[in-house]
């Protein structure tokens, strides 16, 4: 089945369309800097004989509408010149499904109400997210639609590691608890994982490390995730590129009234000025590492702080699985940065994580992405992130289940 995934962000628009039953991309691409002064499309694809093509154009600012018409232009130009697929199905990814929603669902009229009424607590990214899913109920309206949604796969979560010690009321009045985001990235993970293993998903504890710009770490038990760092909102947990991780609320508290900031302002410091970005100047672990190899100080603490809240996750949730089977890195960094995931494993053979040197520097050269020393008691594997394939596979599975 062919399916149409739009990925969207709060100033951004990814799609792909993929074919589900053999996971091969179609073609894809990416809008950015939606809203700001000037937007930018980059699209990839295969040419009628198989050719891998690409094509990158700047433009005045477009909003989410203006660059879903651009897409739908630019895939009908492919249907004719290079008789691209027509889409038989589309998959949304949908950042926040509070606690109403635990699965992947057929979008109708009552969906999209919920998801509008859990706007305020993702509101960067459920409102675009909207808009592209009422855009494209117009456009395709003869298209069966689904929603995957990034907090599913957390909403097992047993009460204990999901709500806070704060007044009941929070809870009540609120919504205020642990949601946990990347579960469509966790859950991708999670079934390589077991691919690679193996064994059967439903057997295993699992750590599962999303480390990309966001970055989330989840325990994993019987195919289910029992707890993650993410909290309400994205931001709680690990240190990330530009958000804080977890953090003495009353440490932000302090600085808005000594520099008399809103509450605003407050959060714009924790999820924009914080992270890497606030430790030393930069986002990009590729630009820190290479200064902290010549010798950056600041870059050096900064990648050792993101590496030591990534360890203490990973102690914290062997505890909480009472063992572990396999410990999986994904995303941007942790596919990509050796030092990172060398650091993130340090001194831990005694809980039987033990990283082998040289597989982590070269990994795959061997024919597989496991990077522990062999004989060790937890297998280590990179997983290369596939969430627009995992929200195709989903939305294919709630289709044909229909
Ligand atoms: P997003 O969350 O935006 O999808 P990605 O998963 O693409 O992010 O991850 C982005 C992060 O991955 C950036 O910090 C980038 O520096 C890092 N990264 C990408 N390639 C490498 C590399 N070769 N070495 C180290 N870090 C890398």
């Amino acid at each position: 089945m062919n399916v149409l995934v739009f990925n969207s962000g709060s100033s951004s628009l990814k799609y792909r369309l993929v074919d589900s039953t053999n996971g091969k991309d179609l073609c894809k691409g990416r809008l950015e800097r939606l809203g700001e002064e000037h937007s930018h499309a980059r699209h990839q694809w295969l040419s009628g004989t198989g050719v891998r093509r690409e094509q990158g154009e700047d433009y005045d600012s477009l909003d989410h509408s203006a660059a879903l018409q651009h897409i739908y232009q630019h895939l009908e130009t492919l249907a004719e010149q290079e008789n691209l697929p027509s889409p038989e199905a589309i998959g949304h990814r949908v950042v926040h499904g509070g606690d109403r929603f635990r699965r992947a669902v057929a979008i109708d009229q009552n969906v999209i109400t919920e998801i509008e009424q859990l706007a305020p607590l993702a509101p960067l990214h459920n409102p675009p997210a909207l808009a592209v899913i009422n855009q494209c109920r117009e456009h395709f309206p003869q298209l069966p639609q689904a929603a995957v949604f990034d907090t599913a796969f957390h909403q097992r979560m047993p009460a204990h590691a999901r709500r806070y010690a704060v007044p009941d009321h929070w809870y009540r009045d609120h919504r205020v608890q642990r949601y946990g985001f990347h579960g469509i990235s966790h859950g991708y993970a999670a079934r390589a994982a077991a691919q690679q293993l193996g064994r059967p998903l439903e057997q295993l504890k699992l750590i599962t490390l999303h480390l990309g710009n966001g970055a989330s770490a989840a325990a994993i038990k019987n195919g289910h995730s029992v707890d993650t760092s993410m909290g309400m909102t994205p931001l709680e947990g690990l240190v990330m590129g530009t958000r804080s991780g977890d953090v003495d609320i009353a440490a932000a508290l302090h600085v808005a009234r000594e520099e008399g900031l809103d509450l605003g302002q407050l959060e714009q410091e924790l999820r924009q000025c914080s992270g890497l970005l606030g430790l030393c100047g930069s986002n990009d672990v590729r630009d820190i590492s290479s200064r902290s190899d010549q010798g950056d100080a600041a870059a050096k603490l900064a990648l050792a702080i993101y590496a030591y809240r990534i360890r203490k996750y990973i102690g914290a949730y062997i505890a909480v699985l009472g063992g572990l089977d396999a410990l999986v890195f994904t995303a941007g960094v942790g596919e990509n940065s050796a030092a990172v995931r060398a650091m993130a494993c340090t001194d831990m053979q005694n809980l039987g994580i033990s990283i082998d040197k040289a597989r982590n520097r070269c990994p795959g050269l061997d024919g597989s992405k496991a990077i522990h020393t062999p004989g060790a008691p937890v297998t280590i594997l990179i997983v290369r992130a596939n969430e627009e394939l995992e929200i195709a596979r989903q939305t294919m599975a709630l289709l044909n289940a229909r």
